[in-house]
């Protein structure tokens, strides 16, 4: 059964993974999808008995249509052979009475390594044989744009340009993006704040005048964007291998059914979980975790989605998001394939501010899933708490999961519960002393500060950042986004 890609939102024509990797998105704005999933399963017997590369082949080979073994096994191998801290990819660990995975051991200390470390290969083998070479932008308010860079580093027939607004990202985030090294990579600071870069970048995608530029030279603009599926695939990978350590730490045996708490923003991560329960994995609940932009709690209590609401920062900014767009994916599975109702409701979204579901769609969701957030105040007091009772650090999004998984278990959920860790504290360094009451103004003494209470050490590309030279000194205006495309397009596929 070869997996097949087709819109969310009505009947388009097929296509295969590799096409849905090089598009990214639906021409109808709808996300791709591919209907069969569910239908056949994985062995869970014969998953459980391979490493974090071999669950990867098998669900590769599974999803994604047009690449051969072969092509798959080196994507594996390219990204995850030396890129990590260790053999495990994504190693768990118990903390108190919850397992926590962590999906923060890649090179920019961050849960979205773990697609982007792959997602370049994907797209790389979806180029070969032919003459096109794609240019990545990206808008960044910090994090997405060092991981994109750091996956897209000197990979074939690509290119990437990182776009984040200057003076508005964290000293270590500004260091991290300054120092990328890589022939194929492009940083510019820009003036004003992340609304204007994201929207210079979705005004370029839509530039006539300069993709026909770029169409001279075979140079295509694409993005790294989480609601590729090519990112999202790489995730049901680590749902997997968590399952598996539980079964070797004697926690559980095949087939008994676990609960995974995630730390929700675009809901890519806990998505990725669902596919994998599609895919067998013996799922209870799905806890999503919120921080004060409680947009998903409400929908899953409700089934109302709701985004006429403040938008407010908070300290754990990754999660800081009014529109989730994987959702999507979650209703069209939810509502039963029923691609008229989705694109009503995001129709309704885009329009009148929100959607509610039928009552079907709604207890289908609730009943697989469950939400709860927690304000700054509250995952502040996780972190210290967490800290005293267990000596483990958490990063303020993790704490939100870890909160949420502490509280489940309270009011009667039988467990087990993994919480994933999608951030290393030292990524927050600031934050996360502040919570444990060291406040510390300079952001490197602070990781020394954290490293002498953590038993964890400072992540070795983190620990050499101070050293690090600053390679990309650019600090445009929005107005100059676009020439600075055309000439690193020039220059890097020159
Ligand atoms: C991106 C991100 C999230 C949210 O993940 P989604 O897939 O967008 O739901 C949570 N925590 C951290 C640290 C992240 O970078």
């Amino acid at each position: 059964m070869t997996s097949y890609y087709q819109s969310t939102r009505q009947l388009t024509p097929p296509i295969d993974a590799k096409q849905a990797v090089l598009k990214g998105i639906s021409d109808d704005g709808g996300l791709f999808v591919w209907p069969e999933l569910g239908e056949k399963p994985l062995d869970l017997k014969t998953v459980c008995q391979l490493d974090y590369q071999g669950i990867a082949q098998l669900v590769f080979e599974k999803l994604m249509s047009g690449y051969t073994k072969e092509e798959l096994s080196e994507c594996i191998k390219n990204a995850y052979a030396n890129s990590f801290e260790g053999q495990d990819i994504t190693p768990l660990k118990p903390v108190g009475e919850v397992s926590v995975l962590e999906l923060f051991r890649g090179p920019t200390s961050a849960f979205k390594d773990v697609a982007l470390t792959i997602l370049p290969w994907f797209l790389s083998k979806a180029l070969a044989g032919t003459n096109q070479k794609a240019l990545i932008l990206t808008a960044t308010s910090g994090d997405t744009g060092k991981a994109a860079m750091s996956g897209f580093q000197d990979v074939d027939q690509t290119g990437i340009c990182v776009f984040y607004p200057d003076g508005k990202v964290s000293s270590v985030q500004y260091k991290q993006m300054a120092s990328q090294e890589g022939q194929n990579v492009r940083v510019f600071g820009v003036q004003g704040n992340f609304d204007d870069a994201q929207s210079m970048v979705k005004k370029l995608f839509l530039d006539e005048d300069l993709k026909a530029k770029l169409a001279k030279d075979q140079v295509v603009l694409s993005s790294a964007n989480s609601i590729n599926i090519g990112r999202l695939i790489p995730q049901i990978v680590y749902y997997f291998d968590a399952y598996r350590q539980l079964i070797n730490q004697g926690t559980i045996q095949v087939g008994d059914p676990v609960s995974f708490s995630v730390p929700t923003g675009n809901f890519g991560d806990v998505l990725a979980g669902y596919y994998a329960s599609l895919l067998g994995l013996p799922v209870k609940t799905f806890y999503v975790a919120s921080n004060a932009n409680n947009v998903l709690t409400d929908f899953l209590e409700t089934g109302i989605y709701d985004r006429r609401r403040p938008f407010i920062q908070t300290i754990s900014p990754s999660m800081d998001i009014l529109i989730s767009s994987n959702l999507e994916r979650l209703l069209y599975y939810a509502s039963n394939k029923d691609q008229a109702k989705v694109a009503q409701w995001m129709e309704d979204l885009a329009t009148k501010g929100y959607y509610e579901l039928d009552e079907e769609t709604k207890k289908a969701i609730q009943s697989q899933f469950k939400g709860g957030y927690y304000d700054d105040a509250a995952l502040k007091e996780t972190i210290a708490k967490t800290y005293q009772d267990t000596g483990y650090v958490l990063d303020p999004h993790t704490a939100a999961a870890y909160a949420l998984a502490k509280d489940a278990l309270a009011s009667g959920e039988q467990g087990p519960i993994i919480a994933l860790s999608t951030a290393s504290p030292y990524k927050f360094t600031q934050d996360v002393l502040d919570a444990l009451g060291l406040q510390e103004d300079d952001p490197w003494q602070a990781m020394q500060k954290l490293s002498k209470i953590d038993a964890d050490p400072i992540p070795a590309p983190l620990a050499k950042l101070p050293e690090a030279p600053i390679l990309h000194t650019a600090v445009i205006a929005p107005s100059e986004m676009k020439d600075n495309v055309a000439k690193a397009a020039q220059e890097i596929f020159a």
